[in-house]
Order: C-alpha cells, then sequence, then structure tokens
C-alpha cells in the first residue's frame, strides 16, 4: 500500500470499527494503489461508506483471517523457522516430484469436527457436516461437478490432490465414533483468539493433530468466515476454524448464506492447513510459493464480474499472459468461482503431508471399529514380506497359531478389497496379489475365532 493508501485507511479504521486489520490492509490495497484506483472503478468514498455502514460478507468479499494468525505466530522464531523448513522441503519435493503423479497413492486425513454451538441454528446437522465433507472430497479430487467451467488454458494444470477425508470412526481412545463432537457454549461469538479450541474458554479442545485434522464449526465474529493454523504450529490449537454458516457443498447449500454457502470456505482453508498461502501470495504480485500459479496484483473479489481472461500481465510482461487465476480455491472469490487446485499446489500439499504432517498416514481413525480389537500381527509372529511392495504381499502364520478364520484386505477407508478364506489344516502360509490395485496403505485384517490381528503394508511402485 502507498502511503496515501496507508494514512487514509487509517483514518478509516481509527473510529472504532473492529475490523481484522491483515484482510483490510489488503482490501484497501486493491482499491488504493494508483493503478488500482482507476481499474477497478469504485471510489474511495464507496469504500468509506462500506466500512462505516460495518461489512457484510456480500459487500466485501470473502473473508479468511490465516495470515494475520500466521504473520502473529511467526514472532515465534520456532514457528519461523520451522515454515523456513516446510518451505525448503517443498521445493525439494517439487523438484523429485516433478507434475505430481495424480495416480499417485490417495492419503485419507480423518477429520473430527468440533460443533461448538451458542442456539440450536448454530448446531448444524450431520446431513451438513457430511455434505461438506462430500464437497472436500470432490475438491480435493478435480471431481466437482463445476471442473469443466475452468476456462480451458488452465484445464492442463487442474489437480486431483490425491488427498480426500473422512468424518473419523475411531476416536483417540480406540472408541467408535461419528467424528463429530457436538459442545454447547454460553460464547456468542468467536474470534481469531483460538478460544473455540479450548474446552475452559467455552470451545472443545483439540483431538491429537498426529491423527486428526481438527476442524472446528463455530459462530465466527467480524464477518471471518474462517481461518486455519498453518503446519509448524501448536499441536492444541491445529486445525481449521470455519463459520458454522459456510459449511455445505454444491449439492446441499447451507441455506441463505449465498455466496459464500457450498463448502468452498473448507476447501480455502484446508489448503492452507495443507501449507498453501493465498494465490496473490499476500503481498502485491507475491509469491505462492507455486510455480503453476500465474502471478496475480491483488485478491479477486466476487463472481458474476469475474470473466476470463483478467488481469492479464497485470504484474508485467509474461506474468500472467493467460489471466489470473481468480477460480482458484486459494483466492478470495465467492464459493461458485473456486474450482480447482494446481499440480504444483497439490504438490506442496503432498510435500507437507510426507514431511510436517507425515504421521497422518499412519492414523487409523478412519478405519472402521470391527477390527477395533485387533492385535498387532507382527509381535504375534505373523511375518509379511516384503512391505512396502510392488504388489505381490506374502504372510507367515506360525504353526502353533490355530483357529484362523480367513484374512480381509482393506483399503484405509475401510473398504474390503479381498477376502481369503482360510482352512486351518492347511499351510499357513499364503500370498495376495494387490498389483491391480493403486499405491497406498493396506490393512490386513486377519481373522482368527476369537480374535483379530492387524498389520498395514504398504503397496509403492
Ligand atoms: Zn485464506
Amino acid at each position: 500500500m502507498n502511503l496515501l493508501g496507508r494514512i487514509l485507511f487509517k483514518e478509516i479504521v481509527l473510529p472504532g470499527i473492529i475490523i481484522y486489520s491483515d484482510r483490510c490492509y489488503k482490501f484497501a490495497h486493491q482499491f488504493l494503489t494508483p493503478n488500482k484506483k482507476m481499474k477497478r472503478n469504485i471510489t474511495l468514498l464507496t469504500i468509506m461508506a462500506m466500512m462505516m455502514g460495518g461489512f457484510a460478507y456480500s459487500q466485501t468479499g470473502r473473508t479468511c483471517g490465516t495470515m494475520e494468525v500466521y504473520h502473529e505466530m511467526m514472532k515465534d522464531p520456532e514457528f519461523a523457522k520451522n515454515i523456513q523448513l516446510i518451505n525448503e522441503q517443498a521445493a525439494q519435493y517439487a523438484d523429485e516430484n516433478a507434475n505430481h503423479k495424480e495416480a499417485g497413492a490417495t492419503i485419507t486425513i480423518p477429520v473430527v469436527v468440533h460443533v461448538v454451538y451458542a442456539n440450536n441454528a448454530q448446531n448444524i446437522s450431520t446431513t451438513q457436516i457430511q455434505a461438506q465433507i462430500n464437497q472436500l472430497n470432490a475438491d480435493f479430487s478435480a471431481t466437482n461437478t463445476d471442473i469443466s467451467t475452468v476456462p480451458s488454458v488452465f484445464q492442463s494444470v487442474i489437480a486431483n490432490t490425491n488427498i480426500q477425508f473422512c468424518l473419523a470412526v475411531r476416536d483417540p481412545n480406540g472408541n467408535s465414533t461419528d467424528g463429530i463432537i457436538r459442545k454447547q457454549t454460553t460464547v456468542s461469538s468467536f474470534s481469531l483468539s483460538n478460544a473455540v479450541k479450548y474446552d475452559a474458554q467455552g470451545g472443545s479442545n483439540a483431538w491429537p493433530r498426529d491423527s486428526y485434522l481438527n476442524l472446528w464449526v463455530c459462530n465466527l465474529g467480524s464477518n471471518l468466515l474462517g481461518y486455519a493454523q498453518f503446519p509448524g504450529g501448536t499441536a492444541a490449537t491445529d486445525g481449521v476454524v470455519i463459520h458454522y454458516k459456510s459449511v455445505g457443498s454444491i449439492a446441499q447449500p447451507y441455506p441463505g448464506f449465498s455466496p459464500y454457502n457450498l463448502g468452498r470456505t473448507g476447501s480455502h482453508e484446508i489448503g492452507h492447513w495443507l501449507g498453501l498461502y493465498h494465490i496473490w501470495g499476500d503481498a502485491s504480485c507475491g509469491n505462492d510459493q507455486v510455480n503453476d500459479t500465474p502471478t496475480a496484483e491483488a485478491p479477486h473479489y466476487g463472481c458474476g464480474t469475474l470473466i476470463h481472461p483478467l488481469h492479464v500481465n497485470m504484474c508485467g510482461a509474461g506474468t500472467s499472459p493467460n489471466g489470473e487465476m481468480f477460480m482458484n480455491y486459494m483466492d478470495y472469490s465467492d464459493d461458485a468461482c473456486l474450482k480447482m487446485f494446481t499440480q504444483g499446489q497439490a504438490t506442496r500439499m503432498n510435500s507437507i503431508l510426507n514431511n510436517a504432517r507425515s504421521p497422518l498416514k499412519l492414523s487409523n481413525g478412519c478405519t472402521p471399529l470391527g477390527i477395533a480389537n485387533a492385535f498387532d500381527a507382527e509381535s504375534a509372529g505373523i511375518t509379511f514380506h516384503p512391505n512396502p511392495s510392488q504388489g505381490l504381499v506374502f504372510m507367515n502364520i506360525p504353526e502353533n497359531m490355530t483357529g484362523i478364520v480367513k484374512v480381509n484386505v482393506m483399503t484405509s477407508t475401510g473398504s474390503v478389497i479381498l477376502t481369503r478364506q482360510v482352512n486351518t489344516r492347511e499351510s499357513l502360509k499364503a500370498e495376495f496379489n494387490l498389483s491391480d490395485y493403486a499405491n497406498g496403505l493396506y490393512l490386513f485384517d486377519i481373522v482368527f475365532e476369537d480374535r483379530h490381528y492387524s498389520k498395514r503394508i504398504s503397496i509403492e511402485r
């Protein structure tokens, strides 16, 4: 922001309007820099009127508090060091995994939704929550129903991120759960203070972040739609917070909260949680650490007025020859205009899941409880080799173990893909062929008459 803009902006804000400065700076910035003032054709007077009248979502555009939280956390040298490491790892991962492979292993992240409510309306239905999970799974696999409307010049960089989500079916104690915690509160609205993440402050304590994505749903104040904590921060506050009215999907929007009711706030904030920056790099023509997103001068707002190609080479010759990517989940466009992650963004998120957030890959939060009482196969002497395997897996059960009934092989989300009936009088060596199945973690459930044993096998090619 130029000096004039900053001074004017402070004068506008100081009279007591409670607004988060980071977003507001960006908001003012897009109108107050000289080159934008004419181009966007909105007068300072209009902005002042909107600010004085208080923000309504539809007037001002998307409001995400992530970067304000991020900048506050960056004052902690430990977090700053973690972010530096994450960026170095992501760059290295991108070098080693040039062109994110769509055929790679899918990682399914168990989600625990904390519904923190002060009234019945805020206590949103399980159906609404499932709709949000469905939208996340569509958006992160590029199977969203509006994907075909991405401009043709950007179609080649659309990514199936190979990241999926399930509502947790096991809690941290190994008990059955529907993945939803409902907690009544006397707090009428929450802020970026993270109170929603603590029982003692009227919120709900986080589940272990090594096994779950914590998704808090509550009434957020100050017109915030949501905020996320980047990887590398403290465990107690790790996760994503979204406004209860933003929870939904294209098929099941939250009633009356257009244009932010299609579930895209969730996709945007989880993008941050997996290390993505805003598409404009949170600066004028900033760097979002991803190579295949065109440089963007500033966030985009709205939807109907966003016509491709928009803002061609705003940041200089060759910076966005096909226009800026306002349909990317990490922009500020309305839900109906957010439709894609790029291959580069998918690579960065997968880097996070293979580094800072790698313990999530071993979580059994998505594994159904039918095998809750399973014992560790390896420590009982049941061996598997090789692990990881390219497809063929050999199992060996010691001769002194009797009473085996069958072996089930399951995906990480609990679908049984193979079942082998076993006659205990036969050889206890068995071979399983997973050559036709995708890379990823598979669970071998060895069923005896009175107990189960289990073992995770990784298929990698
Ligand atoms: Zn954001």
